[in-house]
């Protein structure tokens, strides 16, 4: 079968098409960083009408691309949550048009399964249960992934996700947005050693992330004016990468058989990030499973994969979900996670 994704929870507008053996057919994706760059940060409001603009013209040219029309498709997958309400909303009704018009199932997908899953189409030997570092501009996590429909979230952040500190630090360096990769580029000239900076939870027994001091402490040395900012950035994100890999330790501990290692979402792109966990990885005899970046990011085939995955674990009904099915802003994908004190998903 084939499966249309659809992706619209954040700040990407994304359309795919991906066959049940992985292949993606087509896909494309509209970035919005320009519209949002001038308020350092996603404005929701701009976001949702961006997609209203831009998706319909891109399932036309990706069904184009794949040399198909849509009834050549067997379902329409579309993210349902979590993620901001507006643009959830976009991309789920439309791929409601869809169904309905088509007489297609739709497949409501949780965006965080998305990311969760993506590995197994970056890597079709990657077999459950896998543990899952997920980390994002809005999410940070770990997960147990048991298998389709069966995830049991480990570890949230209290406070800030970790893309969302990258975004920070940048912020308060003058880095413009998105953060993440200026903050990697200056650290590379930095001395990581050089600020004296908190590894807030280190070592703590909660299953927590936590990254405000850390950003906070970044502002104090800002503002001190006694450092360079190559020298913040780069203690930064070691500091930053000392309680991922904390933090991983402990969930390694508590996690049940797993034989992967698996990182995903955006900050999944930081070159020293992915080399540290695969040498954590390789001393704990672990695979190690970074899909490319293309897939890390906020993107349709993980999606339209996640919908494959749903259909051959026989989790979607003939008829598809209920085409009243409501966007939700939440939407945790372990529901007996207690929920973090603070904020999080
Ligand atoms: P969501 O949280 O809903 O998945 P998002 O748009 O924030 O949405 P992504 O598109 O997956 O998530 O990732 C973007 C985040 O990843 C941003 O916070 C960005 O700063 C961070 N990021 C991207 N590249 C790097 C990098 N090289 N180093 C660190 N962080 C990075
Ligand atoms: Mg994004
Ligand atoms: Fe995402």
């Amino acid at each position: 079968p084939f499966v249309l994704g659809i992706e619209s929870s954040c700040d990407e507008s994304a359309v795919a098409i991906v066959a049940a053996d992985g292949t993606i057919l087509a896909q494309a994706i509209a970035s919005q960083d320009e519209a949002h760059r001038p308020y350092g940060g996603v404005v929701p409001e701009i976001a949702a009408r961006a997609h209203v603009e831009v998706l319909a013209p891109m399932i036309d040219r990706v069904l184009n691309d794949a040399g198909m029309g849509l009834g050549d498709l067997d379902a329409v997958a579309a993210t349902a949550g979590p993620g901001l309400i507006g643009g959830v909303m976009v991309g789920l009704v439309t791929a409601k048009a869809l169904a309905m018009a088509e007489g297609l199932p739709l497949i409501a997908i949780n965006h965080l399964e998305g990311h969760a899953l993506s590995p197994r189409l970056a890597d079709r030997g990657l077999t459950f249960p896998y543990l899952l570092l997920l980390a994002s501009g809005g999410h940070c996590q770990i997960l147990e992934v048991r298998g389709v429909g069966n995830y049991r979230r480990i570890a949230t952040t209290i406070d800030d996700a970790l893309g969302e500190a990258f975004d920070k630090t940048a912020k308060i360096l003058g880095l413009g947005y998105p953060g993440g990769p200026a903050v990697e580029r200056l650290a590379r000239e930095g001395d990581a050693k050089a600020v004296p900076l908190p590894r807030p939870l280190k070592g703590a027994k909660e299953p927590y992330f936590s990254f405000a001091g850390l950003k906070s402490a970044v502002l104090r040395a800002k503002e001190s004016g006694d450092y360079n900012d190559a020298d913040i950035a780069a203690s930064f994100q070691q500091a930053a990468l000392d309680c991922v890999l904390d933090r991983t330790r402990r969930a390694l501990g508590e996690a049940g058989d797993v034989g992967a290692l698996v990182v995903a979402g955006g900050v999944a792109a930081n070159a020293p990030l992915r080399m540290a966990l695969e040498h954590f990885a390789r001393e704990h005899d672990l695979r190690f499973v970074a899909p490319p970046l293309k897939l890390c990011t906020d993107n349709a085939a993980m999606i339209a994969w996640a919908g494959q995955e749903r259909l051959a674990a026989g989790l979607v009904a003939p008829e598809g979900d209920p085409l009243d099915f409501v966007a939700r802003p939440r939407w945790p994908l372990d529901p007996d996670a207690e929920p973090a004190r603070g904020a999080g998903v």
